[in-house]
């Protein structure tokens, strides 16, 4: 913007239903950030976006958005939308996360993205998880080329020339910080697969994610479809069961521990809900296990709403159960051991156990504990 003097261009759009790294990146790159809205369907509202153009449309640097989007749909008049940012002058950042649904079907820059970045950690293979930083590649049309914090060839360490730029503070960070050790990982997934491979992997992951949908549609509704379908993720809406049992969304998620599946994407992007994203990689076993726990943990919610059970002593509330707590001498929960911990047929032979019961998220969210030995403790070893 500045090389073309047009510093008067310091908003960010950023739609309703984008990721909060969208509105955070931006911020801190210096930007004022200007929230589109949701339409009905999940997708953005285009008629609100063409209002913010008219009223700030000299100011508008970039909109960021998600495709398909966080609502886990493909938005049809996603052209639209970026068409409409050019015509005002703005340049259109696709954030790469959810490229497991587009990869081998088209490109970002198709979408008329001019930026977008492929977080490994999502669609090559790489474990999702561990609360460390990411690491990928940010692509660019061949106009932003010149703006790239390039540094020598086969080095992310940055220029004289990129200090100039402004760009050494992100290149040298992304090596020092980036969690380098992910990317053999993504490297040999990529190396292994053919081009082929990658549209069908796509295809089995939209497959997937719509197979699940349809299958729970009549225990735990999806929130956004398009003509039946969701993109490789879908949003289970609970809101209506919560407001009917009292049964939340985390007592599902912690439930579903106890059944032998880590918790989906809980309260993101909408609160109440359960975002699923099966991914390619699971079997068609797998799937089946997952919607036959969840069509079990709905007959456990149906026996709150019919006042069989209380909601406080019920199994969804107290889960998840640990190895100790099934064990515990006297047994005083109003269901048995085995609804606790082998909920469904065949989980005797495969079960896992969590390490804790529940716990109070928000609290340990805001209290911090170091479990770090003293470093006398080190010392002692040496010795
Ligand atoms: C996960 C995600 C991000 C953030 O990526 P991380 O590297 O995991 O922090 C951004 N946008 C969307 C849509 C995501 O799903």
């Amino acid at each position: 913007l500045r090389a073309t003097g047009q510093q008067q261009r310091d908003l960010v759009l950023v739609p309703a239903s984008a990721h909060g790294t969208n509105a955070a990146s931006a911020a801190g790159a210096g930007f004022s950030v200007t929230v589109v809205a949701t339409a009905e369907d999940g997708s953005i509202d285009v008629d609100h976006l063409r209002e913010l153009l008219a009223e700030y449309g000299q100011r508008v640097a970039a909109i960021m958005l998600t495709y398909p989007s966080t609502h886990g749909v493909f938005e049809p008049q996603v052209t639209e939308v970026t068409a409409l940012v050019h015509d005002a002058g703005g340049q259109v950042y696709i954030d790469g996360a959810n490229l497991n649904a587009l990869t081998g079907l088209l490109r970002p820059g198709d979408l008329g993205g001019d930026v977008s970045h492929l977080n490994l950690h999502k669609t090559f293979a790489v474990p999702h998880g561990g609360g460390g930083p990411g690491v990928g590649p940010v692509v660019v049309k061949e106009h932003l080329a010149p703006y790239l914090p390039a540094g020598p060839a086969g080095s992310a360490l940055p220029t004289d020339e990129d200090h100039d730029r402004g760009f050494g503070g992100a290149a040298a960070m992304g090596a020092r910080f980036g969690s380098a050790g992910v990317m053999p990982l993504a490297w040999t997934y990529l190396a292994t697969l053919t081009d082929a491979d990658l549209r069908r992997v796509t295809l089995t992951a939209l497959a997937h994610a719509s197979y699940l949908s349809q299958a729970l549609a009549d225990v735990f509704p999806t929130l956004y479809t398009h003509r039946g379908h969701v993109a490789h993720e879908c949003v289970l809406d609970l809101r209506a069961l919560t407001a009917a049992t009292g049964v939340t969304a985390e007592d599902v998620a912690k439930r579903l521990i106890d059944y032998g599946f880590h918790a989906p994407t809980l309260s993101f992007p909408v609160a109440g809900t359960l975002m699923v994203e099966p991914t390619e990689s699971e079997p068609l076993t797998e799937l089946d296990r997952f919607i036959a726990a969840m069509r079990s943990i709905r007959a456990e919610i149906d026996e709150v709403a019919s006042g069989a059970v209380a909601l406080e002593d019920s199994v969804l509330r107290r889960s998840p159960h640990t190895l100790a707590a099934v064990t515990a001498e006297p047994w005083k929960r109003p269901y048995s051991r085995a609804t606790a911990a082998f909920p469904l047929a065949g989980m005797e032979t495969d079960k896992y156990f969590p390490p804790v019961s529940r716990v109070d998220n928000a609290w340990g969210d805001r209290h911090l504990m170091c479990t770090c030995p003293p470093p006398d403790a080190f010392e002692a070893h040496e010795a």
